[in-house]
């Protein structure tokens, strides 16, 4: 079998198309959607996610307010910031790009960010509402992942899942997502026994390790839907994913290709959520 590879470049690049549309209709209204993004430090990869962040944002129309801040900045003086765009009105989202230097409270930082505007979908209230199915503001990465499953037609009631990481930005909130899609899930880790065998019976597979290939080909259950969120650096140039993807793909019906899968429909829901936002803040402002 040859699997439909799941282009989510194109989705993303579609998806982008329609949120310009938005907030052309939101300007129309007063609104201009609104983007904070705080980056501390000097870490080249973040440079390089906020940099694109911020060209998507401008692709679609989305205001951003840009914090750079030096490594050093005392805790207090990036709370006083984060204090002061949680009351900012025109912003609607604030991105603090992870990770924070050494010295820094993450999670204090992330915490102090108010849930409404939370576009990261972390704060602990956003991840609560997603437990209990009722969510606000969905982590990017699992966000985009359920559009192409969506784009796959995937059939998720009943579906055995098997999401491969636990991290509180994608193993997680991936696993709650699939369960309030009705699918019976399975979440693995480094911990977990039998990973061949658990991912042997998954209709449906997420990986989300940080391992290149470890998802072997030979252990995809032929027919099954793979959702490749690794990113992996292999020498200078290459990037692989977490599965094995030529194998996986002669098995599976669909498969994420690594790049142009997963990655840029992270930033298509950041721009996506920022939206959301913007659009409560013009319901609001007609109450
Ligand atoms: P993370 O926080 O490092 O979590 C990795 C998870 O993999 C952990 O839960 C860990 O288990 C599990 N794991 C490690 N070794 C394992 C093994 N041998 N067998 C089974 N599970 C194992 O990573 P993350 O932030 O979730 O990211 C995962 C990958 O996705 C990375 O490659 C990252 O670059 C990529 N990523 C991509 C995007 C995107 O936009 N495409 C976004 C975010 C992340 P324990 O919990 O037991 O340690």
């Amino acid at each position: 079998m040859a699997a439909k590879i799941l282009d989510g470049k194109a989705l993303a690049a579609r998806i982008r198309r329609e949120l310009g549309e938005e907030t052309a209709r939101l300007r129309a209204d007063g609104v201009q959607p609104g983007l904070a993004v705080v980056l501390v430090g000097e870490d080249p990869a973040s440079h390089i996610y906020v940099r694109s962040k911020t060209a998507a944002c401008v692709e679609v129309g989305i205001r951003t307010f840009d914090h750079r801040l030096p490594a050093a900045t005392p805790e207090p003086e990036l709370l006083a910031l984060v204090a002061s765009l949680n009351t900012n009105p025109d912003v609607d989202g604030i991105l603090i790009q992870l990770p924070l230097p050494s010295g820094l409270d993450a999670r204090r930082i992330l915490f102090a960010v108010d849930p409404r505007k939370d576009v990261d979908g972390i704060h602990p209230e956003n991840v609560g509402r997603l437990l209990m199915g009722e969510p606000r503001f969905v982590s990017c990465t699992p966000f985009g992942v359920m559009r192409l499953l969506e784009e796959a037609g995937a059939s998720l009631a009943g579906a055995d899942a098997v999401v491969v990481g636990r991290s509180n930005m994608v193993g997680k909130p991936m696993a709650a997502l699939l369960v309030n899609a009705d699918a019976s899930v399975t979440i693995c880790h480094s911990k977990t026994r039998d990973l061949a065998g658990n991912v042997r019976r998954a209709d449906v597979v997420v990986a989300a390790v940080g391992r290149p290939e470890m998802i072997r080909g030979a252990w995809i259950k032929p027919g099954a839907v793979v959702i490749d969120v690794g990113i992996n650096r292999v020498g200078e140039k290459k990037l692989l994913g977490d599965v094995e993807f030529s194998a996986a793909a002669e098995r599976a019906s669909a498969i994420t290709p690594v790049p142009g899968g997963v990655g840029p429909m992270t930033i298509a829901m950041l721009l996506a959520n920022t939206v959301s936002a913007a659009k409560v803040r013009r319901a609001t402002s007609r109450l």
